[in-house]
């Protein structure tokens, strides 16, 4: 990247929106990544325009651009190499307009995913998205993933939280496709095409995301449960009986429970770990002593049903923040050594015979190995942190042949909710056929064409 780039792109963004040379080393590449930031430069623009003459630039001087929000992603989509420019969004932080009656709220892309739910609590409005990482990911971070979360099987994906969206396409076209209407049929909806796609095909730079009514109950209890098939038949019993409004339904397997509260983790178990599984559920409602108590009543019918072995309810904020924070202490997967965190998505009904493949073909390997379970099972989303105490590369790569392989009958997903980033790209015909991925092919080519957006992202 020469000097004469480099001017210019301080007279598009401003001397102070330019990180070059050691100081682009000191910022690290990931929230969980130990290595620096591999880019030539960093540029930090401030509006959609800035944006649109950086991208105009860099596809005329063939220069390949490498998106980043707050870099808590989990796949590596946002890796740069010493030729490529970091594009940071972190100085994109204006929220434009929120409107309790339209239930919209307008922002740039740069903006933290809690400042979004804080902002919104405070027009007495709830966005429901919510993540272990709120406080660092960006919202253009979240609609480039579509990340999912705690609260899917209630509000649905970040997908189905956004109404309109805006993106600079790789020449610097700027489309503005910023809808606040529930329903808006005309021709195809662009939006879909940046939503999950990484940051190859455009970089997202406003939102308009679509608010909910507050919430002004919170019923949240922890139970444990001696077998599988009682915790398919619970989520049923509190689905049906809540009329599909759930708002969380978190698994937990014994050995992650376990993990995450035995010290040196802070959290003390509030059940005792003996239980194979442990599930975090949540209701939220219009009014807290009728809401309390038809979930009281619903644990209770559970405890008859012998679908209960044991189970705590949180009676105020503090008792239920601190049985989230059992369930959000996912950095507790650092004692076991070198790890791997895997986000699959498959049929409820298939996890168990999954779960016992994968786990036969670790024992092929390995005498030892570690293979703790969690997850967001209602949305058929699991969590798999899995280690052998080595981490060259030709173990990590059999520990993702354990893992992935057996959904490949099942249909099952390799990415619920990360994304593909470099991570997966071996595994992406395990989830998509030769057909969807020539698509996205197309769709990738005929975008950027000069191929300058997180190249090799997703595919190859
Ligand atoms: C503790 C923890 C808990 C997590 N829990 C969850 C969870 O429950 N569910 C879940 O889905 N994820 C989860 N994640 C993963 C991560 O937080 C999400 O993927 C998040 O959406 C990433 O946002 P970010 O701003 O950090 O994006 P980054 O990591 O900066 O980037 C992610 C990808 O998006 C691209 N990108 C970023 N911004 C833009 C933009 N404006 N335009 C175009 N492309 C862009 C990047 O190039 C990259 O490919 C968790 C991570 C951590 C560390």
């Amino acid at each position: 990247m020469d000097n004469n780039f480099l001017d210019k792109l301080k007279e598009i963004s401003g001397d102070s929106a330019l990180i070059t040379g050691k100081a682009v080393a000191e910022r690290k590449a990931g929230i969980w990544i130990d290595e620096p930031i591999g880019a030539s430069a960093i540029v930090r623009p401030k509006t959609t325009k800035e944006i649109s003459q950086i991208l105009a630039l860099c596809n005329e001087s063939q220069i390949e651009v490498v998106t980043h929000g707050g870099l808590t992603g989990l796949s590596q989509g946002a890796i740069a190499n010493t030729e490529q420019l970091a594009l940071s969004t972190e100085l994109m932080t204006e929220i434009e307009e929120i409107d309790p009656y339209g239930r919209t709220l307008t922002t740039q892309s740069g903006v933290k995913l809690q400042t979004i739910q804080e902002v919104s609590e405070q027009h007495n409005m709830f966005f429901p998205l919510d993540l272990g990482a709120r406080g660092s990911c960006s919202i253009g971070g979240n609609a480039s993933t579509n990340a999912g979360g705690n609260k899917v099987i209630r509000y649905g994906m970040t997908r189905d939280l956004i109404l309109g969206l805006e993106a600079v396409l790789a020449d610097g076209t700027i489309i503005s496709s910023m809808n606040k209407m529930l329903k808006n049929n005309t021709g195809y909806d662009l939006k879909q095409l940046f939503i999950g796609s990484e940051g190859t095909l455009g970089i997202i730079t406003k939102l308009v995301l679509r608010l909910k009514e507050k919430p002004s109950s919170e019923n949240t209890a922890l139970i444990a449960c001696d077998s599988f098939e009682k915790v398919k038949e619970l989520l049923k019993h509190f689905d049906s009986g809540l009329a599909g409004s759930i708002t969380a339904f978190e698994v937990m397997w014994n050995e992650f429970y376990t993990l995450v509260t035995t010290s040196p983790a802070e959290n003390k178990p509030p059940i005792h770990q003996d239980y194979p599984f442990y599930i975090l559920i949540e209701y939220s409602g219009f009014d807290q002593a009728i809401d309390t108590e038809h979930f009281n009543s619903l644990l209770e019918s559970g405890l008859d049903k012998n679908l209960i072995s044991d189970a705590v309810i949180a009676k105020n904020e503090k008792e239920r923040s601190d049985l989230w924070g059992i369930r959000d202490d996912v950095e507790q997967q650092f004692r076991l050594g070198p790890i791997k965190i895997f986000d699959v998505s498959l049929p409820i009904n298939d996890m168990e015979t999954y779960l016992e493949n994968s786990k036969k073909l670790f024992t092929k390997h390995w005498e030892e190995f570690h293979f703790v379970v969690f997850g967001h099972l209602a949305d058929g989303n699991l969590h798999i942190i899995a280690g052998v105490n080595k981490d060259d590369a030709d173990s990590m790569r059999q520990i993702e042949n354990c893992i992935y392989e057996p959904l490949r009958d099942i249909n099952g997903s390799v990415s619920a909710e990360h994304g593909i980033g470099l991570e997966k790209l071996p595994y992406l015909d395990i989830s998509r056929s030769e057909e969807e991925i020539n698509l996205m092919r197309t769709l990738k080519r005929s975008l950027d064409p000069n191929n300058i957006l997180n190249p090799g992202k997703v595919f190859s």
